[in-house]
């Protein structure tokens, strides 16, 4: 028997996909108000919500004395640990005494190109303060030129030899093109030198010297001594030596292992910057 619809059958058929058909759309609807409104939702956490905060850029590792061949092992240790881990370096260079160990240019170089910085530890790590200011604006100008040309980056920090300088070495300094200088917060203060010379202390050092050796300081109290730096300056400076890192001619490996615990705690509040990186969040 064959199977016609009716009018009426026909009419039911066509009521019923109408409402498929309008459910099928409601649907539609409901699902795109959703999406616009998780839209709507994210967008809005997006602006009220903090970010991941990023950990302040405030704590500067100075390491003073670069120089050609001496504590060789401590300086291309301290340049690697540097760059392998990407915690930017102030490496203050004794320029006279810089430029033909091959190996340690390299590196410097390496470094720079990974964040660190060089400044400028005297011309032969001099007393800067003994000169007239004729010679510190030759020294200061010398020590300057010889990097640049160097290492082929610009540099204007003046980390003075033995923390030692006077009111011609900023004079000097701002003849010949330099805008910062790094000292000790033990004598210096943090601030303005004059108007164009920013002073920014390191506020800590890394290890005790007696008895004609280095003792570097346990990591709690570096730790602490961080902390009240930040305090206190709004940033923290630890100044090194390689010197501090050697043993018999070579690596002192248990100093470094400390060395890079003492950094790792550090890296869980902070991040690491150069000395010019400070500068602009200070001023
Ligand atoms: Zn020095």
């Amino acid at each position: 028997m064959v199977n016609i619809s009716s009018p009426l059958d026909f009419q039911e058929e066509s009521v019923a996909y109408e409402v498929k058909k309008l459910k099928k759309q409601q649907y539609f609807f409901i699902a795109s108000v959703l999406i616009v409104i998780s839209i709507i939702v994210a967008l809005c956490n997006e602006v009220t919500m903090p970010k991941k905060t990023a950990k302040p850029p405030v704590i500067v590792v100075r390491i003073d004395d670069v120089q050609d061949f001496a504590f060789k092992d401590a300086q291309l240790y301290l340049m690697e640990y540097s760059r392998v881990n990407k915690l930017p370096v102030s490496l203050a260079i004794i320029p006279k005494f810089f430029g033909m160990d091959h190996e340690l240019v390299e590196a410097t170089i390496q470094a720079i190109r990974a964040g660190s910085e060089v400044v400028v530890h005297g011309w032969e790590h001099e007393d800067l303060a003994q000169f007239a200011l004729d010679e510190q604006n030759l020294r200061l100008l010398e020590a300057k030129q010889y990097l640049e040309k160097t290492l082929n980056t610009e540099t204007k920090v003046l980390v003075p030899p033995m923390f030692s300088y006077n009111s011609d070495t900023i004079i000097a300094m701002e003849t010949t093109g330099y805008t910062i200088i790094s000292g000790l917060s033990e004598f210096h203060e943090k601030g303005w030198a004059s108007v164009r010379i920013q002073s920014i202390p390191a506020t800590i050092e890394l290890s005790d010297y007696g008895n004609e050796t280095w003792q570097m300081k346990s990591r709690s109290v570096i730790l602490k001594e961080v902390e009240a730096s930040i305090e206190k300056y709004g940033y923290a400076m630890i100044v090194t030596h390689p010197q501090e890192f050697m043993e018999y001619n070579s690596l002192n490996r248990d100093v470094a292992n400390e060395y890079e615990q003492i950094l790792q705690s550090i890296l869980e509040n902070f991040s690491f910057n150069t000395i010019e990186g400070i500068s602009n969040i200070l001023q």
